[in-house]
């Protein structure tokens, strides 16, 4: 029989009634065997996340040395899901285990991890199932990134002849023995590497939405849905913002060809977005796949004449931001110009003035000049690689709107072009191009 892992996401375990709809989610399916779960999310738009409570408890145990206060809240979420459950299940005993823990571990992914673990203890009480511990079968390596092979096997082991089980999402263990987190919103790569280990028909990853959107329904009122994406679309469009699946999730499941089946825990009829390898993948027909971008970039434009016969030239450039430890996204480039495009969350101005002097020094440029404020807009599609004057209806589109290039990248795949704008015309540019590519016929 195939089997089906299914990770449900934050909103899905954040009261007892949701987590009804989980549980029958599970039992509408018997090959949905393998269960990872998140810490309770939201429940109304200002309420507080369970995790970042917990990042709350480890400060307020850095600074009094006691969590007691902060994790009172995390208490009264826990208390009172199980309470809707009707469970009988002792989690004020549960509770007080893992306040002691917290205390005496004094390590803030452990806290942090908390909110998965007690979520899974519940959904496992809830299924009857058997609860693994992430902390005794995903493992990190030396320099912080998943330890895969090693977690497959632990997983397939620990896994096989179990009828059903729940895992908590977000943690494993370091190889200092200690837990160690995923970054925020990592229950996705959990789920993702059980689906591995456990060689999946398919890793579903039920959320509060009907899959992925054409373009942010911030910006554009409803947006059309996509039904099919593949691994490579996912990825740019979820590294450019596009937030539903945290972007690390597909390295797991790529190289045994797993689709992923985005769901949606309160409309569990809607069919979601499938994200399929590129062996399966059947192109949608649709020139432009979605539209995805981020604000606040900075560009470091440098002119020199002759630039392209200087042999170690960007080499040079590019080892005075490694010198400060910054890193590149993009570096659109011309005969005589280049221009280095960098997240500017990750300067300071002195940093920046650092870089600047240091390229003068190393490579003598004739011009050098700091962009400030720049959006980046991603068009990603498949289709466009083979369809001649997709660009031209981008430029186009966003001309037409009155709106100034200050970037183009078109990346070497050919199923991306990234357009640079002012952050002040983000939003207006990624109206343009949707309007293009999904009011008109494509
Ligand atoms: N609970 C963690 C977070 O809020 C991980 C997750 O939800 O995937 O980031």
């Amino acid at each position: 029989m195939s089997v089906k892992v299914c990770k449900f996401g934050g909103t899905s375990m954040a009261d007892g009634n949701v987590i009804r709809n989980v549980k029958s989610i599970i039992d509408g399916d018997a090959e949905r065997k393998f269960v990872v779960v998140s810490a309770p999310g939201k429940r109304y738009s200002d309420d507080i996340k369970v995790t970042d409570l917990l990042y709350k408890c480890h400060a307020e145990l850095l600074s009094c040395g006691s969590c007691a206060e902060s994790f009172a809240a995390v208490r009264a979420r826990f208390s009172s899901i199980v309470k809707e459950l009707g469970l009988n299940f002792d989690i004020s005993a549960v509770l007080d285990e893992t306040q002691a823990r917290i205390e005496c571990e004094q390590n803030e992914d452990f806290t942090a991890s908390r909110g998965e673990y007690l979520s899974a203890r519940i959904v496992a009480e809830v299924l009857g199932a058997k609860f693994v511990d992430a902390e005794t079968v995903v493992f990190f390596k030396e320099n912080g990134s998943l330890d895969g092979e090693r977690s497959y096997r632990a997983i397939a082991a620990e896994l096989s002849g179990v009828e059903r089980a729940v895992l908590p999402g977000f943690y494993g263990k370091g190889v200092d023995g200690r837990v160690k987190t995923f970054s925020r919103g990592g229950s996705d790569i959990s789920g993702a590497v059980v689906a591995r280990a456990v060689n999946a028909s398919v890793y579903e990853n039920w959320t509060d939405v009907s899959g992925f959107l054409a373009c942010d329904p911030r910006i554009v009122q409803s947006p059309k849905r996509i039904k099919r994406l593949s691994y490579k679309e996912l990825r740019e469009l979820s590294y450019m913002g596009a937030n539903v699946l945290h972007s690390d999730s597909i390295f797991p499941v790529r190289r045994a060809n797993i689709p992923i089946q985005i769901k949606n825990t309160f409309r569990p009829q809607d069919e979601g977005t499938a994200i399929l390898p590129s062996s399966r993948y059947v192109p949608s027909g649709n020139l432009v796949t979605g539209i995805a971008g981020k604000k606040n970039f900075t560009v470091i434009f440098i002119e020199k004449s002759h630039m392209n016969s200087e042999v170690g030239f960007i080499r040079d450039v590019l080892s005075v931001l490694a010198a400060e430890g910054v890193s590149v996204e993009h570096i659109p480039s011309g005969i005589d110009t280049m221009s280095l495009v960098i997240d500017s969350h990750s300067l300071t101005d002195a940093k920046l003035n650092k870089i600047v002097e240091g390229i003068k020094e190393t490579v003598a440029p004739d011009l050098i000049r700091i962009i400030d404020n720049i959006a980046l807009i991603a068009t990603v599609g498949h289709g466009m690689s083979s369809s001649v004057g997709t660009s031209a209806r981008i430029f186009k589109a966003i001309a037409d709107a009155d709106i100034n290039v200050k970037m183009i990248d078109q990346g070497s795949s050919e199923m991306n072009v990234i357009t640079g704008v002012k952050n002040e015309d983000y939003e207006k540019c990624i109206r343009a191009i949707y309007a293009e590519f999904f009011n008109r016929e494509n």
